[in-house]
């Protein structure tokens, strides 16, 4: 439901449910993470008690649904899946909230954009398992109070700035997701090419890898894209040759930066002498949501050292200038 799950077609949705991780021993990486739940979920179990309320943050395609699933197998539970901007009333919360069974999991995707009334809705919800309905209306209008089977609220979100304290506050279990390495995410490659029955090298594996955005979810699709390359310009089997041939193809640079990381970048050089500058102007800029820039590409070109956020704006860096062949005015040619 993110920005880039959008855009993926139904078969390509299918896929990344085959290729998506059912239990904590199948998921890669973020140790510290994984090794808290498992204790939290073990713990939870031999009390007998519903897990406490989870919010999972970072950038969009790096796990977060996923771990809800997996939390849910793991606890022997169901999950119910929506997100904040489709729970528009009080109501169609209270119609989910009534129909879960004790201990169930209720995802909630972008609860950042949860509308407030809604938002309020949910805090005795989550903090006495406790909701008041309105029976009637008009003259007649009273409100009782339902008791909900305790149940496990799982919220994700790429914009934990935007949650308000309150709701904050009424997670017991907050976790950050990061970016993978190369290595990891050749792991996750090797995984993924072993389900789909591609052939893969290693070497062919970590080209991909280092070239996904530290992103389990866009080394799956270089995966499958570059398998399409394999299977009609090559063999079938994927190795460096093929997949640097693929990524070329794809415009996914040497360092993995795509089109639109490039064109920030670029952007901020050509047109606003490096920066500093407003992501507002930038977004207009380059045509893509203010958003979007700062939850997707932001967060990545910030850790890979191209962009540097200060108080005045957003600046290229040294990095930046070097990786797009530009010459820094003030600099010395190297
Ligand atoms: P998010 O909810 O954070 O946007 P998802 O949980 O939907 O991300 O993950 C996107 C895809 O990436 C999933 O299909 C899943 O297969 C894959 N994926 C994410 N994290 C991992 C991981 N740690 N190991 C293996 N695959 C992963």
């Amino acid at each position: 439901l993110d920005p880039s799950a959008e855009k993926l077609t139904t078969t390509e949705r299918d896929i990344e449910k085959v290729l998506r991780p059912q239990a904590f021993e199948d998921f890669t990486g973020q140790d510290k993470i994984l090794a808290n739940l498992r204790i939290f979920v073990q713990a939870a179990r031999q009390r007998g008690e519903s897990l406490d309320h989870v919010l999972l943050h970072g950038p969009p395609g790096l796990g977060k649904t996923t771990l809800s699933h997996i939390i849910a197998n793991e606890m022997g539970v169901g999950i119910k899946i929506t997100s904040g901007p489709v729970l528009d009333k009080p109501g169609d919360l209270a119609g989910l909230l009534t129909n879960l069974e004790p201990g169930d999991i209720l995802f909630i995707d972008e609860i950042h954009r949860l509308s407030p009334l809604v938002e309020e809705y949910l805090y005795s919800a989550m903090e006495d398992f406790k909701i008041d309905i309105m029976l009637e209306s008009g003259p007649n209008a009273r409100s009782v109070q339902l008791s909900l089977n305790p149940f496990t609220l799982v919220g994700a979100t790429t914009r934990s700035g935007l949650l308000t304290a309150p709701l904050r506050a009424r997670f017991g279990i907050n976790s950050r997701l990061e970016y993978y390495d190369a290595k990891l995410l050749t792991t996750i490659v090797l995984r993924s090419s072993a389900i789909l029955n591609t052939p893969i090298t290693d070497e062919g594996a970590y080209e991909i890898a280092r070239r996904s955005r530290g992103t389990p979810r866009i080394a799956n699709a270089l995966l499958r894209r570059t398998r399409d390359f394999a299977q009609i310009k090559g063999n079938g089997s994927i190795d460096t040759a093929i997949a640097k041939y693929a990524l070329n193809a794809l415009n996914v640079d040497e360092h993995g930066l795509d089109e639109m990381d490039n064109k920030i970048l670029l952007t901020i050089i050509e047109k606003f002498k490096g920066g500093p500058v407003g992501v507002k102007t930038i977004a207009t800029a380059v045509g893509e949501d203010e958003g979007t820039i700062e939850e997707v590409y932001e967060p990545f070109l910030i850790q890979e050292g191209y962009l540097m956020r200060t108080s005045r704006g957003r600046e290229a860096t040294e990095n930046a200038y070097k990786h797009l062949g530009i010459h820094r005015p003030g600099q010395l040619p190297t």
